[in-house]
């Protein structure tokens, strides 16, 4: 019989995925919800042929050099990469594997949910229910802006954008425009009837500016005091992708200014975001724990697929999602 691989899990995971590991591997498991300590994590990745990790862990060179020449295989249950270096697995022939596409409609949904709650008020809403403030019906109490004949931007236009843009177009949104990192084709805008615009155009234009790119060093800190003050005063801003791509500091002053009306996150800077960060004092803005993909079945599937990616990898064989290096 094949000698079994040694692999790290770094975290608790479902139990759909942590029995494949089981069944083919040596499994050391961090067997905790809350993050594994980064010293446990250096001695636990010493000698693994394979890490299965969440985005929360940061795997750079170092560890990919504390864990030794025999390590093959990374695998992570996420569609960012950012938390690793990619960069020092490719040198040291590393495959890397993730989670895409099954996650795309939850985070979508998510952010169709973000856009309601801010442009709606929703939590402002509850919150005054809650503390009594609610008094008869008045005219002009609560209201906010609507999708309808909105121009909706988004920055980054890859699998979530574009299932977004599939999720808001009941809404009756006039138009959708989009920056991405390479040009698109016309063909590509007539598919998904969106147009492709500048960065400045796409700030200026739009109604509801939805950040969902991958963060790299192009994209950190992207959406900063300058963006905001080309926003419209009337505009939302929406990040689902990573707080790094907002300079966090900016946004609070924006918001505190009124430059832009709303803002809804679900990534933040750090997170957990501190209690007492100025963005939970504000109305205007809906602040949720990175929640895009946390739906039960989209949350198993990812651990399922990131276990495969893992097997797989391990034994030389396709990857069902590699991260192309
Ligand atoms: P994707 O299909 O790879 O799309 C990424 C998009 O970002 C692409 O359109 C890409 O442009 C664009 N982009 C990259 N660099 C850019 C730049 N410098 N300027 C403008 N656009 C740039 O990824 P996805 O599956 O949609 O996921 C997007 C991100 O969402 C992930 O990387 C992850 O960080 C985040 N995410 C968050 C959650 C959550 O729970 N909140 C859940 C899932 C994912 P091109 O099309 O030209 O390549």
């Amino acid at each position: 019989m094949a000698e079994k691989f040694h692999i790290l899990v770094t975290r608790r995971i479902p139990n759909a995925a942590l029995n494949i590991l089981k069944e083919r591997c040596h499994v050391e498991q961090w067997d905790n919800d809350d993050v594994m300590p980064s010293k446990q994590l250096v001695e636990g990745v010493k000698g693994k042929d394979g890490i299965f990790c969440l985005l929360t862990d940061k795997i750079d060179a170092n560890l990919l050099d504390i864990a030794g020449k025999q390590l093959q295989v990374v695998s992570t249950m996420s569609v960012g990469v950012d938390h690793i270096d990619l960069a020092a697995c490719k040198e040291r022939a590393i495959k890397v594997g993730y989670t895409p596409n099954i996650l795309t409609s939850a985070t979508a949904e998510l952010t169709v949910g973000l856009l309601l709650a801010t442009s709606r008020r929703i939590v402002e809403g509850v919150q005054a229910v809650k503390e009594g403030t609610w008094g008869t019906w008045k005219g002009l109490w609560m209201c906010g802006p609507t999708l309808e004949d909105s121009t909706v931007g988004f920055f980054g236009l890859g699998r979530i954008g574009q299932t977004v843009i599939e999720r808001l177009r009941p809404f009756g949104v006039k138009s959708f425009i989009f920056k991405t990192s390479n040009k698109k084709t016309k063909e590509f805008e007539d598919i998904i009837q969106a147009r492709g615009v500048g960065f400045e155009e796409l700030l200026q234009k739009s109604d509801f500016l939805i950040s969902c790119c991958a963060l790299t060093p192009a994209t950190t800190h992207i959406f900063n005091k300058v963006a905001f003050q080309k926003m419209k005063s009337t505009s939302i801003f929406i990040n689902i992708a990573r707080g790094g791509v907002v300079q966090q500091d900016d946004l609070i002053e924006a918001l505190q200014k009124k430059e832009i009306r709303a803002a809804g996150i679900d990534v933040t800077t750090p997170e957990p975001l501190p209690v007492d960060s100025p963005l939970l004092k504000l109305d205007n803005c809906v602040v949720t724990p990175h929640i895009g993909s946390a739906t039960e079945t989209t949350r198993t599937n990812m651990a399922v697929l990131a276990a495969n990616n893992l097997i797989n990898g391990l034994n030389d064989m396709e990857m069902e999602a590699p991260y192309m290096l």
